[in-house]
């Protein structure tokens, strides 16, 4: 076995992984958003069998969405959890199983991937990258353990969630769709630090007209505190320097999320270029997408990278 170029060093987990290399698969596919969930309809109906690995729930971030309008076929919009349902049966139709565990790492050696989950090691020839996005952390602010279990940074764990005061940060796309999707059963607060919103103006219109939700514009939030089983938020407004103090039961974080790449060591990361050539390793959605971040074009991403990998492998000659 000769030592891949990209993974030249020492490396000490290599030799205990080794093992796994009897069962080689076609292709293992991280995530199961749409992205990833298009990839493995689209093998299947090569025959092509993926390994399809997800650490939290199908449907990845669409489960936070309210309403999605723009993926066509559903002339009224859809909801991103019954658009996520939709989804799951197609998987369930066309064969696909889905392996609940995390991807801890993926390496490349002697011509194989190994993804290293937190239960075992998969071994193949081709791996798919559809990890989507995380998001942008607050770093600057000391938060205290007590409150931490009311901070969220993704809505879907509190959606069921009624007659709360929510304050959600951020100025994009994201903190005004959570907004109208919690304003459904509870009173929101929308806190922005700039004068201007940064989304879509069918959001902010729709926000704007519902009287559930509330704006405040121009504050940086400087603590986060705990008072009387409330959250409490300690803003400055930015032009005036006035204190402003804004009780709530939840926060919520939007702004704004990266390419969720961690999983890929420094090597494959610097050689993904030349992977992708040799059309054994594909990124597909939101993981590589910048600020086009829509499920539509996720969905093709993966529909491509599958038809890619079927010319590719042979698998399409009699
Ligand atoms: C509030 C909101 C509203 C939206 N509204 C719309 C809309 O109206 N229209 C539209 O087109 N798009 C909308 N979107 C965007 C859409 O949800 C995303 O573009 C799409 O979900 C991205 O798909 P993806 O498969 O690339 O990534 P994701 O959906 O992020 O899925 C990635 C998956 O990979 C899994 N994963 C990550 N790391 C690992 C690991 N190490 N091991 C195992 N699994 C892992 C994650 O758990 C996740 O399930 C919205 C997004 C949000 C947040």
């Amino acid at each position: 076995m000769s030592d891949s170029p990209a993974f030249s060093g020492q490396d000490p987990t290599y030799d205990t992984w080794r093992h796994a290399i009897v069962d080689v698969k076609d292709v293992v596919i991280i995530g199961a958003g749409p992205s990833g969930i298009a990839t493995a309809i689209q093998l299947k109906r090569y025959n092509i069998e993926p390994v399809l690995l997800e650490q939290e729930g199908i449907g990845g971030l669409l489960r936070n969405a309210n309403l999605v309008e723009n993926y066509p076929g559903f002339p009224e919009g859809i909801r991103g959890l019954d658009l996520v349902e939709l989804f799951k049966k197609q998987l369930e139709n066309a064969g696909v199983r889905v392996t609940f565990e995390r991807v801890l790492k993926i390496e490349y050696r002697d011509e194989v991937f190994f993804t290293k989950t937190n239960r075992e090691v998969f071994t193949s020839s081709i791996a798919v990258i559809a990890t989507g996005t995380k998001p942008r952390k607050i770093s600057d602010l000391p938060i205290s353990d007590d409150i931490k279990d009311r901070l969220f940074y993704e809505i879907y764990p509190i959606l069921g969630i009624k007659n709360k005061k929510i304050a959600i940060i951020g100025t994009g796309d994201a903190a005004f769709d959570y907004a109208l999707n919690l304003s459904q059963k509870n009173e929101v607060i929308i806190l922005s630090r700039n004068e201007r919103t940064n989304c879509i103006p069918v959001l902010r219109e729709r926000c704007m007209k519902c009287e559930n939700i509330s704006y405040l514009c121009n504050v940086s939030v400087k603590e986060i505190n705990n008072e009387c089983l409330k959250v409490l938020l300690t803003c400055t407004h930015n032009d005036r320097q006035e204190k402003i103090q804004i009780g709530s039961d939840y926060v919520i974080f939007a702004i704004g999320r990266v390419p969720r790449l961690d999983i890929l060591g420094q090597e494959l990361k610097k050689s993904y270029e030349r992977f992708r050539k040799a059309n054994k390793l594909y990124m597909v959605g939101d993981v590589k997408n910048g600020i086009y971040r829509q499920t539509a074009i996720c969905v093709g991403d993966g529909l491509k990278a599958a038809m890619e990998i079927f010319r590719n492998t042979g698998k399409n000659s009699i």
